[in-house]
């Protein structure tokens, strides 16, 4: 058997290979994404495996079918660039993985709401002037705070879990109540969580009733020693009304992994100069973390990636049913 791997990424090379070994199934791996250009490399392949956000241009279906193949195997959450009613047409599969590590995201979204809850961002900028001195920065101890936690699906339950080791209280909202994960955390309402948490972690998709959910009213509601940590998607954070936030005290800081304007410069070295404004104003302050999107990349998550989307490629080329199909 043999399967085409498009857009490959540098880190992704040893799990391919470990997989590759371990199944016999040879994998040919390919820089390009899967676009109108490139699907006649998947010509003599059994199937293919692809992770990219731009749309499939019909032909890719129409192409895809005509060379035999039976899967559209996305290594990633998101799947939204594939049009399932043409998959469904041209008899494609569609599979994506769709929880490849949440406690790589979870381990993320702590790390940094530890930084900011020691006020590690104001002490390393009194170390980069020699000052080694503490008044001002007293902290808290994480087992004396309450965690509230928006949306408490596959990220948000790790992160239920891992506060909830730390000995927080750890409060929820989302519409969905999951019984397994009543040890960890009491379910509330919204408001409930932007009023009393220390800590507001954020972990819904981005969709229409979350967009901006986070704006100036909910900054109003927060505490000003709160601390909010967006590990999810930009555009649930209003960018102007959290920068007027801290900048009238509301609240105490916030970790960023993502912002809405992120897509001019994901995965990219850029200068200071081709920083959008919101970045340079958030980078100045010492009590904002900001990271690159990286929540996800950890050694297990890329493995899981490469090695779910493969599981799957193979089960459907093998006429099983797929772990994690997608459904139109
Ligand atoms: P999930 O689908 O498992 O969980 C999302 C939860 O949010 C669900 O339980 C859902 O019921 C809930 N929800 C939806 N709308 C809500 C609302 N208005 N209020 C409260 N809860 C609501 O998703 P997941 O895999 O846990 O991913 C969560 C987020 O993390 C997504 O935005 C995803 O894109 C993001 N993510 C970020 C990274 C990263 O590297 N930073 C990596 C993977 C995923």
């Amino acid at each position: 058997m043999k399967i085409l791997l498009y857009s490959l990424l540098e880190p992704e090379k040893p799990y391919i290979k470990e997989w590759s070994d371990k199944t016999g199934v040879e994998v040919t791996c390919v820089d390009e994404m899967l676009t109108k250009d490139t699907v006649d490399m998947a010509k003599g392949y059994d199937g293919i495996v692809f992770q990219q956000t731009q749309d499939l241009e019909p032909v890719v279906y129409e192409k895809l079918h005509e060379y035999g193949i039976k899967q559209l195997t996305a290594r990633m959450v998101g799947f939204d660039m594939i049009d399932l009613a043409l998959a469904k047409k041209y008899g494609l599969t569609v599979t994506n993985v769709p929880a490849y590590s949440p406690r790589a995201i979870a381990e993320m979204g702590l790390t940094q709401a530890l930084r900011l809850v020691r006020k590690l961002g104001y002490f390393d900028q009194r170390m980069d002037n020699l000052d080694f001195t503490w008044p001002g920065l007293e902290s808290t101890e994480i087992y004396n705070l309450t965690v509230g936690i928006i949306g408490a699906g596959h990220i948000g339950g790790a992160t239920a879990q891992l506060y909830s080791a730390l000995g927080a209280k750890v409060i929820a909202t989302d519409p969905i109540h999951r019984v397994e994960l009543s040890p960890y955390l009491e379910y509330t309402d919204l408001d409930t969580v932007l009023k009393t948490a220390d800590i507001v972690t954020l972990h819904t998709p981005l969709n229409e009733s979350t967009a901006n959910l986070i704006d100036k009213e909910a900054f109003k509601k927060m505490k000003d020693t709160a601390y909010l940590i967006n590990v999810a998607r930009g555009g649930i954070v209003n960018t102007d009304d959290l920068i007027a936030a801290l900048q009238n005290h509301e609240i105490a800081g916030a970790a960023l992994d993502t912002l809405a304007s992120e897509g001019q410069f994901f995965e990219k070295k850029v200068t200071p100069e081709e920083l959008p404004e919101d970045y340079k104003i958030l980078r100045a302050m010492p009590n904002v973390l900001i990271s690159p999107h990286n929540a996800f990349f950890t050694n297990t998550a890329v493995r899981n990636m490469v090695g779910m989307a493969l599981d799957d490629a193979v089960a459907i080329i093998n006429g099983k049913r797929p772990q994690f199909e997608v459904y139109g």
